[in-house]
């Protein structure tokens, strides 16, 4: 008799399921009617799993949130195996004699070689940026093909951290060209993939190309970018992410891990909004901080 209850209840159980999605929160404190209600009523969905509540999407972020920190820990800078001048050399944009002076001026000023070689007029922009395309295996942008505004929901803190500018955006043919000045830095490749779905091809452009392209990035209709600077605890993270959901009523979410950022896209009916949480500053970073404009950075108050 046992048997047949517990069959019963297994097969209405089963039932039950298959109409109805089931809280991803394995602590998820609601009864199982409010964890169970039809999927396309209320909650939100994060890549398969689905959550009945604000408060355990929020609670199942807070858990997201710490395992990206920890990967964060692990990630290697890759470098490239010849050095800028060598590049040079090789393309015959530099004499050995010029490259030996340049070198030299280099190391009396403590000035990266290539702030040198502009400034003593050896090399141009676009013969750094081709040199640092030939380094790291990929193309440099023709300059014919940069000229296009783009419409771009991708956070702009990440853009000029990274110095990289979206050239190109097809969001029907799922791509996006990303013009890198000074490395390609695939952790913005990866979490830009997960985020939008579209495949991220990067390729190098100079530094004027860069600012040119910037100013020509229009933010996406209906498009909001929260930074969050401040360093949180598990607790304040989770209320954060549940007042961001709340604000724009999202349904969906996705998570993204961006070097010392944590990004998390939230989208609603109406609006979609990119959160990023800032870790501590890494190398990269602090040498690419000459070119970061007056930030707009939101402070998230608590
Ligand atoms: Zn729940």
């Amino acid at each position: 008799m046992k048997l047949l209850i517990d069959s019963l209840i297994a097969k209405v159980d089963q039932s039950w399921k298959s109409m109805h999605a089931v809280c991803g929160l394995r602590t998820c404190q609601n009864t199982l009617i409010m964890r169970s209600v039809p999927e396309s009523r209320v909650g939100i969905r994060m890549g398969k799993l689905w959550y009945c509540s604000i408060d355990c999407f929020a609670n199942a972020a807070r858990a997201r949130f710490s395992a990206l920190s920890v990967a964060r820990t692990a990630e290697m800078p890759h470098s490239p195996r010849l050095s800028i001048g060598l590049v040079m050399l090789s393309k015959g944009y530099l004499s050995n004699e010029q490259l030996r002076s340049a070198v030299a001026q280099s190391q009396l000023s403590g000035e990266e070689l290539e702030v040198v070689l502009l400034q003593l007029g050896l090399a141009s922009e676009w013969q750094l940026a081709a040199a640092r395309a030939v380094q790291w295996g990929y193309p440099v942008l023709g300059r014919d093909r940069i000229s296009q505004s783009v419409d771009a929901d991708i956070p702009v803190t990440l853009l000029r951290t990274f110095s990289a500018v979206p050239l190109h955006y097809s969001a029907t043919a799922k791509r996006l060209l990303l013009g890198f000045v000074h490395r390609v830095e695939n952790s913005l490749l990866h979490s830009v993939e997960q985020i939008t779905g579209c495949t991220a091809e990067p390729c190098f452009i100079t530094p004027t190309e860069f600012r040119e392209q910037m100013e020509r990035l229009t933010t996406a209709p209906n498009y909001t970018e929260v930074v969050v600077e401040d360093a949180l605890t598990p607790a304040q993270t989770a209320k954060a992410v549940g007042g961001f959901a709340l604000e724009i009523r999202a349904r969906e979410a996705s998570f993204a891990s961006c070097r010392n950022y944590a990004w998390m896209r939230l989208s609603g009916k109406r609006r979609t909004m990119d959160v990023l949480f800032q870790g501590r500053n890494t190398e990269v970073e602090r040498k690419n901080e000459t070119f970061l404009a007056s930030g707009q950075h939101i402070r998230y108050l608590r």
